[in-house]
């Protein structure tokens, strides 16, 4: 961190605390030329990168209607609230932790489709459907079948 003052390259940290409920890292500094004291504060970068479509377009990343695309594929299953949105919070997490500033809406489709497989199998398939756009009834019944036979069931 350069000398505010006198642009120095060399400056020592001579104090250190964690501020805003542990949100923030507050330090204070001298430079070792001038001795000038400063501060400075270091926070987290928590941002969700935006979203880039299939066809280039980017877009802010829209959290109510990821909730609402998951919800409507548990419609009628039973999966509690908690679980959605904690299945919601893994999908935030990683999307934050990539450190990217855009990603791809595939990736975003695969997260979810990660956490539904884990939450119920019929939503699961429901989303892929629409998401994968299966081309044809044998590819989707080989995505059921390969489910069924991880959860012990036999393919029909
Ligand atoms: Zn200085």
């Amino acid at each position: 961190m350069h000398c505010p003052f006198c642009k120095a390259e060399d400056t020592k940290v001579i104090d250190s605390r964690l501020v805003a409920e542990g949100d923030q890292i507050r330090r204070r500094r001298e430079c070792t030329s001038c001795n000038e004291r400063f501060t400075t504060f270091e926070t987290a970068e928590l941002v969700i990168p935006r979203v880039i479509k299939s066809d280039g377009r980017r877009q802010p990343f829209d959290e109510s209607k990821l909730r609402h695309g998951m919800l409507h594929a548990l419609q009628k299953r039973n999966v509690s609230i908690d679980r959605v949105d904690a299945a919601l919070n893994h999908i935030l997490h990683k999307l934050r932790a990539t450190g990217e500033r855009e990603v791809k809406s595939r990736l975003i489709g695969e997260l979810v489709m990660a956490e539904l497989k884990q939450l119920d199998s019929v939503a699961y398939v429901r989303f892929a459907s629409v998401y994968r756009d299966f081309k044809d009834i044998d590819a989707f019944r080989a995505e059921i079948d390969s489910l069924n036979t991880a959860n012990g069931i036999e393919p029909t």
